[in-house]
């Protein structure tokens, strides 16, 4: 299987990491959609958020815990944090990963 972002965890393509956990890392998004915008997703392959609480609840509570943490680094604590679930919401990348999304107000409700 060809995944963006096994090959990312596998340090074979190249990402800004901001975190790197037991279970998970965090890296900087590629095209940025806010001052802080970093993904954080789990080490194993999991198609979405779904498959991945069913499967690793564990790896879901840390990187709950992660994007915390990197919204208090990175900007004032304050943030959302968004798990876009199958195409028609958006997801392009099929491993499982929530966008940290801080450091300027953000609409609601989103597009
Ligand atoms: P989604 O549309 O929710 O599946 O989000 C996928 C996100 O991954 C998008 O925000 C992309 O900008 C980001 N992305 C895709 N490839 C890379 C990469 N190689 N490094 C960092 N971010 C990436
Ligand atoms: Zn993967």
């Amino acid at each position: 299987m060809d995944c963006v972002f096994c090959r990312i965890v596998d340090g074979r393509i190249p990402a800004t990491l901001v975190h790197e956990g037991e279970r998970v890392i965090a890296f900087q998004d590629l095209s940025p959609q806010a001052p802080t915008h970093v993904l954080v997703i789990p080490k194993d392959h999991h198609q979405d958020v779904g498959a991945l609480a069913a499967a690793d609840p564990r790896a879901l509570a840390e990187l709950v815990a992660v994007a915390a943490e990197v919204a208090r680094d990175q900007a004032d604590g304050q943030y959302r944090l968004v798990f876009n679930t199958g195409p028609s919401a958006g997801q392009t990348v099929m491993h499982a990963h929530g966008h940290v999304l801080a450091g300027r107000d953000l609409t609601w409700p989103p597009g």
